[in-house]
């Protein structure tokens, strides 16, 4: 599937049969970033196609750039699973999905090439455009699942997101936050929730806002962190 280079083309159509309907009333206003996670892009592209998976996402982006179009976003995908974010359960009924291709923590973890990254962002940019989904509800799928979920992980490019327009980056630090867990739950964080422990959760927020250490441990610069992403959902 990554035969030509497509990068700007538009969107080919690999249709999922993994999705049904939006939930009566939902307002679209999540966007969800993923890893594939699987050893290459044909093998993600068949689960993501397999009615015996029951998975799929709305986009999928090839290392290459190029951008799959598996479910419509009016349409509900299963991308999400067991999910929490900001009190609100079950967040594939109200988001969008986007899987970009990488083998992840399990099968080589790779940066991401810099015609995926292009290719996401254009890709982010116009669903940002179609659904009114604010900044600080760009995330994640390690956000909204912090006890089982790694992806997109600590590699992907979440800074040059932000400096693009999608999602936000703490610019500053100001003082450590007293308490990590209310700052992670002011957050939107599922700390305490669905088996996710404080330790899971801060490394969640890591991955995210300090790629270069993982370990879950609230040490000064982690909160100082934690007040900075704070003051950026509300300030
Ligand atoms: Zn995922």
């Amino acid at each position: 599937m990554t035969t030509g280079c497509s990068s700007g083309s538009e969107p080919r159509a690999r249709p999922s049969p993994n999705q049904d309907e939006r939930p009566a009333g939902t307002t679209v206003d999540t966007l969800v970033l993923h890893y594939t996670g699987m050893r290459n892009a044909g093998l993600a592209l068949d689960r993501l196609r397999d009615p015996v998976a029951k998975v799929s996402a709305h986009w999928l982006v090839d290392e290459d750039g190029t951008i799959l179009a598996l479910v419509p976003e009016t349409r509900r995908a299963w991308h999400a699973g067991v999910s929490a974010w900001a009190g609100r359960a079950g967040l594939n009924g109200s988001s969008i999905g986007v899987e970009v291709v990488n083998p992840g923590h399990e099968w080589g973890y790779r940066p991401f090439p810099e015609a995926q990254i292009l290719a996401v962002i254009r890709l982010c940019r116009g669903i940002l455009r179609r659904w009114p989904i604010p900044p600080a509800r760009v995330l994640a799928h390690s956000d909204i699942a912090p006890d089982r979920k790694t992806d997109p992980g600590e590699l992907f490019p979440w800074s040059r997101l932000a400096a693009a327009g999608i999602g936000r980056w703490p610019a500053a630090c100001g003082e450590p936050v007293a308490d990590p867990r209310a700052s992670l739950r002011a957050i939107g964080y599922p700390v305490d929730l669905e088996g996710v422990s404080l330790e899971l959760a801060l490394a969640a927020f890591q991955r995210r806002y300090r790629p270069g250490r993982v370990d879950g441990h609230a040490d000064p610069e982690t909160r100082r962190l934690l007040g900075a992403v704070e003051r950026l959902q509300f300030g």
